[in-house]
């Protein structure tokens, strides 16, 4: 059966470590606690990290030989190379193949009818997302940073890599933004103040929230278990609640008008003809 999915969003930074495969799962996996029914597309072929942050999940099964089905865990469905190969094997694709095996992951993985596909991006490349771009009908990308101008930098040539292929910049997330501190509950900005905001500004698109450095998120991550598990009541949890709720409305809304712009475009072609 082909498969049917709603919103692509490609979930991307402009340089590793800075919680983007984090943020991709807890996204993917507060709208599929909200009732969609989503999908995890690890896209960072060389160096997969979704079998670590989620633990393992088994070999993802072939029926016919041709086409894969996705392992299932936490209630969304998972591919990533780590799953098919051992993810200490090294990689030796270049950038064009990499792009190749990513789009072969949408195409061939049996995803089913899906309200949300979430790609956890590379870091710094240009070529998946050109690939996905001119293959697929890309919703939108959501940029995750941390507060330091070194980070911010790094957000900026991000943004200008998914313009470049048209692909719109759904919003930015400032991750490990502040510590509550649980011994005297103050707020301690680690890494700066205000960051993730001026850069939202200064590149015209959406600031989607703040994830505090949540110690259970590091532990959850480091033992293959979702925040919503280890610590489902912390602001983390309820930020990347809110985060994913103000997402659906966005490309919901964004949807319905491309659709609508599409049967406008239509009729006019009947009434032409
Ligand atoms: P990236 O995908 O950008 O390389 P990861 O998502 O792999 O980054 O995160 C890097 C490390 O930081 C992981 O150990 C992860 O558990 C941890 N981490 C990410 N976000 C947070 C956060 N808000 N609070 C605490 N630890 C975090």
């Amino acid at each position: 059966m082909p498969n049917a999915m709603k919103h692509l969003i490609l979930v991307g930074s402009g340089k590793g470590g800075v919680g983007k495969s984090t943020v991709a799962i807890h996204l993917a996996l507060a709208l599929a606690q909200q009732g969609h029914r989503v999908g995890l597309l690890d896209a960072d072929i060389y160096g997969p990290s979704l079998p670590t942050l989620l633990g393992p999940a088994g070999k993802p099964k072939s029926p016919d030989g041709k086409r894969i089905l996705p392992v299932e865990k936490f209630g969304i469905k998972l591919m990533s190379m780590g799953y098919l190969v051992d993810p200490e094997a090294a990689m030796m694709w270049r950038g064009p193949m990499l792009a190749g095996a990513v789009s072969q992951f949408v195409s061939d993985v049996e995803w089913g009818d899906l309200d949300f596909l979430i790609f956890d991006l590379p870091p710094g490349t240009g070529d998946v997302q050109l690939s996905l771009a001119q293959k697929f009908k890309v919703r939108g990308a959501v940029l995750v940073t941390t507060p330091q101008t070194v980070a911010l930098a790094d957000v900026v040539r991000a943004k200008a890599m998914f313009d470049k292929v048209r692909i719109p910049t759904l919003g930015l997330i400032e991750n490990m933004s502040y510590f509550i501190c649980d011994q005297c509950d103050a707020r301690h900005e680690i890494f700066d103040h205000g960051g993730g905001e001026r850069a939202a500004v200064r590149l015209g698109v959406p600031f989607l929230g703040r994830v505090p450095i949540e110690p259970k998120l590091r532990e959850g991550g480091d033992v293959g278990q979702p925040l919503f598990n280890l610590a489902p009541q912390s602001a983390s949890a309820a930020t990347f609640l809110k985060i994913a709720a103000d997402l659906t409305e966005r490309v919901e809304s964004e949807h319905a008008q491309s659709q609508r712009q599409e049967v406008r475009k239509r009729s006019l072609k009947i009434i032409r003809s």
